[in-house]
């Protein structure tokens, strides 16, 4: 991480192989690739260059990380179907994950001996996993019916980089993560997929059958960029 005076800090990734620099702003960082012996001054003279930018772009996925950030503290967030709730937890018999309006309290049996907070996100995980799998599969297998484009295979996983993915194989797998979405935005993503069973690129054609199964499919992709802070606890 380079720390200069302009505002924001960046990385330096170097290549062998590159022969240009190039630029991205991803999830609140900023990352510039350059070639294996580039001067540093240089890379921070271009750098500033790009300064108008990169500015608005960090600005815009700071403010998302502020929305939605999942905070696994006492009296911390935790989003489920696009509503953030405030997060606790306590002891008691047994462990559960209980769903109140705008509140999620996570009881931690007495039993469980490690850190409070490592055992409550990793029931926070379980929790949305199971969620996930259940109501994922089914929304998508419905959806495949609705529109006429059946997967061979649906499954549930974890990535921190993407929401879902279609194969050539005629799989579907969608992130678990999509839990944290409105119900509306993750049906885009699952549509968004399904499309791919019959067109396996983002071309013209691709975005075109999107849009007939989800005519506002263009305010859903753009929502998604600031949802970005689910991927990453
Ligand atoms: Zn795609």
């Amino acid at each position: 991480m380079t720390t200069s005076d302009l505002p924001f800090n960046y990385q330096v990734v170097r290549s062998r192989r590159r022969r240009t620099a190039s630029l991205m702003v991803d999830m609140g960082r900023v990352e510039v690739r350059v070639p294996a012996l580039a001067d540093a001054h240089w890379v921070e003279r271009w750098v500033r260059s790009k300064a108008d930018w990169i500015m608005p772009r960090l600005e815009t996925q700071t403010r998302a990380l502020e929305q939605n950030e999942i905070r696994i503290e006492q009296n911390g967030r935790f989003t489920v179907d696009g509503v953030a709730c405030a997060l606790n937890w306590g002891r008691g018999t047994q462990t559960q994950v209980h769903e109140l309006p705008c509140h999620i309290q996570v009881t931690l049996s007495r039993r469980i001996r490690k850190d409070e907070q490592v055992a409550t996100r990793e029931i926070l995980k379980r929790w949305m996993v199971e969620r996930a799998e259940q109501a994922l599969t089914d929304r998508c297998r419905a959806l495949g019916s609705l529109t006429g484009l059946n997967p061979k295979q649906v499954q549930v996983k974890d990535y921190r980089r993407k929401w879902g993915q279609c194969n050539a194989k005629g799989e579907i797998i969608l992130n678990w993560r999509l839990m944290h979405l409105l119900p509306a935005q993750r049906e885009y993503v699952m549509i968004h997929e399904l499309c791919h069973l019959s067109e396996l690129n983002h071309g013209r054609r691709f975005w075109a059958l999107v849009e007939r199964h989800c005519p506002d499919y263009r305010q859903y992709r753009e929502s998604l960029s600031v949802a970005y802070p689910f991927l990453m606890w």
